[in-house]
């Protein structure tokens, strides 16, 4: 009788590690590695998750929002002109652009400089979607980590098929409301619901765009996720020439927990390699491998670790806030470098020219133009000039304004025909004036200047405005 052989256990394949080589998220093939990232509480959660809620309801809020007659935040591409905080903007103010997007563009290198990426993690619409609503939706429909790869893994059963259908369902409508309120940025909401309502037919258009940002942001929240962070924004990448040993960043207290091993072994530092750091990443990297373009400041596995060190009665911080001289056992740390004193400068200077030059802004403009070659036209008696005012009324609400005429050296030899001394233009419009100014030919040397006088009905601003009178 021959021994009876017990029949092996297949090896388990070997669980991927994240690395400094390769991107997690990507397989050795090419194809994607969905991460599924476990659950997680703790303070940093509580803080991240009350600063997505206020942020979310801003972004749903704000374009319901009207001040002085229009929207509060609104960028009317086709119109040519903008609303921000009650102030009007139109094309002619679009340098003023430059200087509101370099400003703000430079605070965000202060902050980067200063705390590293903590705009990612808190206030980045991709991870306030994602990491704020999608991923738990996700949590609500197919449960815990765990459960959620147990179930990919398994056969398509009804359970299979309903959490995933209802969560793509909920997924679906999320992202058309978030769509459709991304587009009221830019299309005044009150005018998109019913354009939306009108169907495919009845704005095309807008209809097509609706269409097309739903189908990206369906894309980006349901699939693309961190690949967005990782591939496609150019911010993770400026961080490590923004950043510097004095920059306050999430990392591993490598001094504390290496080597790694388990509880009560010798000579092992606080680190038990449990995982849970990696487990809980959504970008799926190893934060012990040290700062890494991926890492994206969500602060998960600061939580994740300090509970694994409250369990182990050992003292929080493993993983922690800091920087790299703190990482390294120094104790001080330089806020006011060079580099944040530069960025600083540059950032108020950028957002104090937008913010003096918006605000002192003229609310109308006034320019002469001459019929094109016609400088005069000679009368029986006299030589008559034609003068086309052009007034631009830059304000949010309709405006009246009188057109006067102006001192001359002339004097009352100058006889003024205005077309119309008052004139009403609605808002953001222009409306062209035309004046004829007759002098006698007995009267006329050379060519001189002489003035205009434009009024705003509301509030007596005047502008004043100097042409030339020709002759012969
Ligand atoms: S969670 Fe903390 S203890 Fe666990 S592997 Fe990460 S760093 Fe080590
Ligand atoms: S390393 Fe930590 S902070 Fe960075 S993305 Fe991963 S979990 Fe978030």
């Amino acid at each position: 009788m021959t021994a009876e052989t017990k029949p092996t256990k297949p090896a388990r394949p070997q669980q991927r590690r994240p690395d400094l080589d390769t991107v997690f998220s990507v397989n050795d093939d090419g194809s994607r590695n969905f991460i599924h990232t476990a659950d997680v509480k703790g303070p940093w959660q509580t803080r991240k998750t009350a600063i997505h809620l206020l942020l979310l309801a801003i972004y749903f809020i704000v374009p319901w929002l009207e001040f002085g007659g229009h929207p509060l935040i609104h960028i009317d591409l086709p119109g040519r002109q903008a609303f921000l905080l009650g102030q009007t903007f139109t094309n002619q103010d679009f340098y003023l652009m430059f200087f509101l997007v370099t400003g703000a563009g430079f605070g965000l290198f202060v902050v980067t400089a200063l705390w590293g990426r903590i705009w990612c993690g808190y206030a980045c619409p991709q991870t306030v979607m994602v990491d704020g609503v999608f991923r738990k939706i996700e949590r609500w429909f197919e449960g815990s980590r765990e459960k959620r790869l147990k179930r990919n893994a398994g056969p398509w059963t009804f359970d299979k098929f309903w959490r995933k259908a209802g969560k793509h369902i909920v997924y679906l409508a999320l992202a058309t409301i978030s769509a459709h309120t991304f587009m009221s940025y830019f299309f005044p909401i009150r005018d998109l619901i019913p354009a939306v309502l009108s169907g495919p037919t009845g704005h095309t258009t807008a209809f097509l765009w609706a269409l097309f940002w739903t189908g990206m942001l369906y894309f980006d929240y349901a699939w693309f996720r961190e690949q967005t962070c990782i591939v496609i924004c150019p911010y993770g990448r400026l961080q490590s020439t923004l950043t510097d040993a004095d920059t306050v960043v999430i990392g591993y207290d490598e001094n504390r927990g290496e080597p790694r091993g388990k509880k009560g072994a010798d000579g092992v530092g606080d680190c038990v390699d449990c995982f849970r750091c990696v487990q809980v990443c959504p970008t799926g990297i190893d934060i012990r491998n040290g700062l890494q373009l991926e890492c994206i400041g969500c602060t998960n596995c600061i939580d994740a670790c300090d509970a694994v060190m409250t369990k182990l009665e050992r003292p929080k911080g493993l993983i922690r806030y800091d920087s790299l001289r703190g990482f390294n056992g120094e104790k001080k740390r330089s806020i006011f470098r060079p580099r944040v004193g530069l960025y600083a400068f540059l950032g108020i200077l950028g957002l104090t020219v937008f913010s003096v030059t918006a605000l002192s802004r003229s609310p109308f403009e006034v320019r002469i133009l001459r019929p094109k070659g016609m400088p005069y036209t000679l009368q029986e008696t006299a030589i008559q000039n034609l003068y086309n005012i052009r007034i631009q009324n830059k304000t949010g609400i309709d405006r009246t304004y009188y057109v006067e005429a102006g001192e001359s050296e002339k004097g009352d030899d100058l006889r003024f025909v205005i077309s119309q001394t008052k004139v009403h233009i609605p808002t953001l419009e222009d409306a062209t004036v035309p004046v004829f100014v007759d002098l006698d030919r007995s009267e006329y040397t050379a060519n001189f200047p002489i003035h205009f006088v434009v009024r705003d009905s509301l509030g007596g601003a005047a502008k004043t405005i100097e042409a030339t009178f020709r002759g012969p």
